[in-house]
This record gives C-alpha cells, structure tokens and sequence, in this order.
C-alpha cells in the first residue's frame, strides 16, 4: 500500500498524517488516497493499453461519489448492480455510453430508469430477464443493448462466497441455453443482443482461472460466428485480487501479456469491469483503541469499530493487517482485535501478535479496506455508520460525513396503536 507509509514512526496517507484526520473527523472513519485510486486504474490501462479497453469501475467495491468521480474523470466507466448505482453514476457525470449493469434481479424500475438514462450495455442473467428487457424497452419505445452473462462453470481459486463463474451458483447463463438465445435474438425487437459477459469472482490473485475461462468463452464466441452471430463486445469482468496478507499479487500486465492474443482475435471491443483491484488497498479503517481485556485464557484489544463498519473478516474470514497510527517497537503478544457489537463474530483479527504496549486511545489502521468495506457497512446495534475522507496530496476532504443518531431513526413511525 504505496500511498501509506511510515514517515518515520507516523503513519501517513499521501503527504498527510494519518492522525491528524483521525483526531480531527474522529473514529471510526475510512480514508482513501487519491493517488492509489488513480495509479491503480492507470496501472490497469497501461497493461492492456494494446486492446484499449473500457475499463467500467465496479461501484459495488466503492460506491462513495468521490472515488468514482476521480475514476470517472481518469476515463472509466461504471459497471452498476442496481437503481441507486445507476443514479449515482449519473450523479458524477459518467457517461451513460459507459455504463454496463449486470444482476440477476433487476426490476422493471430498475429496467426503466437505466433505459431512460441509455446505458451501453444490459448485462443479462437470464432468459426472463432478457424478456422483461424487451417487454420494458417496447412499453416506452427504447432500443436497448444487451450482453449475456455466460456462467463458464469455471472454480475461481477464491473464498467461495465470492465464487461466480460455476453452475452451482446463481450468476449468469450456461452455455447451451446463451447458444439458444443467441440463436434467436432476431426475434427481440427493441433488444440488440451484442455481447458476451463473464465474471467468475473477486480477490482471485491468480491469472489460471481467468484464462481458462476467457478462453473458454472465446471458443464460443468462435462457434458463434461459425453459426453466423455477430457480435461487438466482451466484458470480462473483474476479480482480480490485491495483496491482504502474503498472497502472491496479482501481476496485470503479465495477465494483459497472456490474455491480450485471445482477446485480440476475438475482434470484439473488450470490456472491463475491475473493482477490488482499483480500490481495495487504496483505503484504509482507522479505529481507536478503547479497553485491553485478559480473562485468563485469551487477551482482548476492543475498539471502536466494529463488523457494522467492515464486515469482510467476520463474513469471509477475511484478513486484514492491523497496524499502529503511531510506530511501536515493543515486544508483540497473541490478543484477539474485536469490535463493541453482540455477536462473537464481530472480530477483525484472531490471536494476531499486538504491539504489547497498545493501550486506551492509541489509534490503529485497518489496512486495505477500501473495497467492499463502507459500501457494507450498517446500522448494526444502532451504531451510525461511519465517515469516510479521501486525501489528495497534502490536504484531506471529509467525503460522507458521519451519520448522527438522527439519521438512525429518520423515516421510523410508531403508530398510534401502540401509543
Ligand atoms: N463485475 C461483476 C458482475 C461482479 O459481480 C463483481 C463483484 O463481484 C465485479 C465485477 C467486481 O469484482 P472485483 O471487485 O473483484 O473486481
């Protein structure tokens, strides 16, 4: 995580003190660096510079309208899962022309509202969705465009609720029913169907399965033409994954090097739809220490965040290295990093070595948790969820402010019966 070092004993994001944020907008609270967002997305665009493609940012990782727009203003696009993502892309001006929606549940406000709003391209998951899509699109007179997520039954080595791509899971269309459909897509009117989609999950840090698969779906897209079906577009998708831990990163342009003959012959426009990758170490959770508890058998450092604020350890066993705001050079003990909410799950590290001398009020950095970690969070236990900041250079921005307990009853009705 380039963009927060030590400098010396202080943690820093970009040229501004870590602490100095925490102190200011107070914990919990995520912080961003603009820089990391930028040169991962640049990073990405180098690699595959030769295919040039439309990279869209999956806003499901990050959703905060700063950090997409400071994507969005580097060129990408935005690959959305729902209503509220499509508005908020709209919101930061991405172009309509680049935004590409894939879920298997989108409903006939959802259709309507991205149809309006003239998106690229519908990433469909079935064949009633694709139906549903031209019903919609005839009801208001709208030409729609249409890429069918093909679910390759490719196992991508990750966590397996973040697996996709095989038949045991809900996403995407086999390979025999997408044949059929595309076979007859003349027969929808308003809908063009253009595409193909795959995403076979997230934080795979291995190249393997994205090749199988995307050669997988290349050779149909070759029996495709072979049966006389043109296409324009493949999207990829995203999943590639970031270092948490002592994973091997992930190398993109040694990815781009193997892929971009496949993609290339192809001849299709390659879509991209990277979320993880582009902002997953380029935040951080910065929590404060609140009590040490020792029942004799395990130590217990409890802070002020708990899995409401980041729910990746207690969800997916996820991990995350935990570092001091301030640099500690004493010796290390084994103690469990726990949040305040009711549930024994509600934990980010499990007899993890802790600076020995951490005490009331130091405040510790949860790193990479800039992806899929405030898009998450909730009002657990009544707890406001959290602000978030993204610095650039040496200044910083609060960019959602903390919400106030006020937030947490707004729209809460006790009806008169019971009063
Ligand atoms: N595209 C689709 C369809 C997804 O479901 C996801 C996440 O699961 C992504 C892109 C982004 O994945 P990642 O953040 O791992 O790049």
């Amino acid at each position: 995580m380039s963009d927060f070092k030590y400098k010396p004993n202080e943690l820093f994001c970009e040229n501004v003190k870590v602490r100095a944020i925490a102190e200011a907008v107070g914990t919990p609270c995520y912080i961003y660096s603009s820089q990391s967002l930028v040169s991962q997305f640049l990073k990405l665009k180098k690699a595959f510079a030769a295919i040039n493609p439309l990279i869209c940012f999956a806003m499901k990782a990050n959703d905060n309208l700063a950090v997409v727009k400071t994507l969005v203003k580097q060129g990408a696009g935005c690959d959305i899962v729902s209503g509220g993502e499509l508005k908020k892309a709209l919101a930061v001006e991405t172009d309509p022309q680049k935004i590409v929606y894939a879920s298997v549940g989108k409903t006939e406000k959802e259709i309507e509202e991205s149809l309006n709003a003239g998106i690229l391209l519908f990433n469909v998951e079935s064949l009633p969705e694709l139906e549903e899509i031209e019903r919609i699109a005839v009801k208001l007179g709208k030409k729609a465009k249409a890429a069918l997520r093909i679910n390759p039954d490719v196992k991508a080595a990750t966590h397996d609720r973040i697996t996709t791509g095989t038949l045991q899971k809900k996403f995407g269309i086999d390979l025999t029913t997408a044949h059929k459909i595309l076979k007859n897509k003349e027969k929808y009117t308003q809908v063009d169907v253009v595409g193909i989609h795959m995403h076979i999950g997230s934080q795979i840090t291995s190249k393997k399965p994205f090749i199988t698969a995307i050669k997988k779906v290349a050779v149909f897209i070759e029996e495709l033409k072979a049966d006389g079906i043109a296409l324009e577009y493949f999207d990829i998708g995203g999943g590639f994954g970031i270092v948490y831990n002592e994973e091997d990163p992930f190398c993109v342009q040694d990815f781009a090097d193997s892929i971009i003959p496949v993609l290339k012959k192809t001849g299709l426009k390659i879509i991209m739809e990277p979320g993880r990758f582009i902002c997953g170490n380029a935040g951080i959770l910065v929590t404060q220490a609140l009590y040490i508890k020792d029942n004799g058998v395990k130590k217990f450092l409890i802070v002020d965040s708990g899995m409401n604020d980041l729910v990746r350890p207690s969800m997916y066993d996820a991990y995350h290295e935990i570092i001091p705001l301030r640099k500690m050079s004493w010796k290390k003990e084994k103690m469990d990093i726990v949040g305040p909410i009711c549930e024994s799950g509600d934990y980010f590290a499990k007899d993890r070595p802790v600076y020995a001398a951490v005490k009331k009020g130091d405040f510790l950095a949860i790193m990479s948790a800039g992806a899929y970690g405030h898009v998450m969070s909730s009002n657990y236990n009544s707890r406001t969820r959290c602000a978030e900041v993204l610095v650039k250079g040496n200044k910083y921005y609060v960019v959602r402010e903390r919400e106030t307990y006020a937030d947490l009853v707004r729209g809460q009705v006790v009806p008169d019966f019971i009063k």
